[in-house]
């Protein structure tokens, strides 16, 4: 974990450009505060560091590959390399945060962990490391959610977590979160919230993207080993809030050699009405105690997001990547519900890789986007498909013929 003082950092209000910082209500100030005045001294102990990186490499699995997709690199007349985040003890890159929080957590002297979780594939993350460390889990959920993603639910449970199912509202990840919120102002001593994404306060943005750090870390190591160069010229990844975005595009934010691409959903189409392509239907707003693009009516209320991934199903994006594409130095580009479909049958049949829905859409962008034939890409697998197999055979005819 590195710190930086360059043009696209965090300042030391919690700010990327305009966008960020922290508004909460007044009872949750004391629970911000002491987390803000402590990671950053926390996470740089020697301690701290040694522990962090021996789960991930033998609890997670890391360093995971970075490998050449000869196929597909074939397909697309260019060098296409996949960063295995899919890999990871639990199929995603999420458990690189939840290690790290947990381990925050602890040295705070917490003893209770709670989460709020859309799709439960946070709450399966945040679930695992509290049976890891024998710490209290409770994860608040909508109860639509929770009838949709039922097997996310068993694995919780299984897992040894309580999942509070949330009536209020839309009964989904918004209504889950302001639960969690109030949880947090109830328990304030013995309660630490991990928060699974680049959103939320400051300091969870700077903490969650200092967590993730560690994919483009890797890249650089494999890339030098591979190509000669530590960097690419370009950098795909899928954004919900953008946690695994942040990770793959760390290390190389101030390069400028090194283009920056994130992969939003489209849903039906950017202009159907049923999307979650934030950063080009979003305006400037509050959500989740941090100023940043969100979709909003006039009045300010938020508009329920569509996307076919549950993962990129998030009416906001986190602050880092609003001032990235507001400033240019990330491009957006948004990809249907149908174009991440038809990447992840085309990443199966030719790599054998099923990629999750949220990374398909990464992966959907080299439809959109010419490469040449010298250039290096790398996408970022932020997961495996098996959670959405369900999805697919509802999806796509051939699995049912
Ligand atoms: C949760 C999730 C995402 C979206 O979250 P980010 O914070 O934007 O990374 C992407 N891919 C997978 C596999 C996920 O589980």
């Amino acid at each position: 974990m590195t710190t930086s003082t360059a043009a696209y950092s965090i300042d030391e209000r919690g700010y990327y450009g305009p966008f960020g910082g922290a508004y909460i209500p007044e009872m949750l100030y004391n629970n911000v505060e002491e987390l803000r005045q402590n990671y950053l001294e926390i996470t740089q102990t020697k301690s701290f560091q040694k522990e962090f990186e021996q789960l991930l490499k033998d609890y997670v699995g890391r360093p995971t590959p970075l490998y050449k997709a000869e196929r597909l690199s074939e397909r697309y007349q260019t060098n296409i390399y996949l960063k295995r985040e899919d890999l990871c003890h639990t199929g995603a890159h999420k458990i690189n945060n939840t290690i790290g929080q947990i381990l925050v957590a602890q040295r705070l002297g917490k003893t209770r962990i709670i989460a709020e979780t859309g799709a439960g594939q946070h709450g399966v993350a945040t679930a695992t490391v509290c049976a890891l460390m024998g710490l209290e889990c409770i994860v608040y959920m909508g109860a639509k959610d929770i009838e949709r993603q039922s097997p996310n639910v068993a694995r919780m449970r299984l897992l040894g977590a309580t999942v509070h199912p949330v009536h209020s509202g839309s009964k989904t990840l918004k209504d889950a979160t302001n639960e969690a919120i109030r949880d947090w102002i109830n328990h304030p001593q013995n309660t630490h919230y991990i928060i699974g994404s680049v959103v939320g306060p400051h300091p969870y943005p700077d903490m969650v993207a200092r967590f993730q750090s560690v994919i483009s870390e890797e890249i650089q190591k494999q890339l030098l080993s591979k190509t000669c160069r530590n960097y690419p010229d370009v950098i795909i990844a899928c954004v919900g809030g953008g946690s695994n975005a942040a990770g793959a595009f760390y290390h190389y934010i101030d390069n400028p050699n090194v283009k920056l691409i994130c992969a939003e959903a489209a849903g039906k189409g950017v202009n159907s009405g049923e999307s979650a392509a934030t950063s080009i239907l979003g305006t400037e707003g509050i959500i989740h105690g941090s100023k940043t693009l969100l979709m909003q009516t006039k009045d300010g209320q938020i508009i329920e997001p569509h996307s076919i991934s549950a993962g990129l199903d998030y009416p906001g994006i986190g602050p880092m990547h609003a001032h990235l594409i507001n400033s240019g130095r990330a491009k957006s580009i948004a990809i249907t519900d149908q174009e991440a479909l038809e990447a992840t049958q085309q990443l199966a049949q030719l790599e054998g890789i099923i990629p999750a829905l949220e990374s398909a859409h990464a992966l959907a962008i080299l439809e959109q986007q010419q490469f040449d034939k010298n250039q290096v890409v790398v996408i970022n697998l932020s997961g495996r498909g098996d959670k959405d197999l369900g999805t697919l055979m509802d999806n796509l005819e051939m699995l049912n013929a």
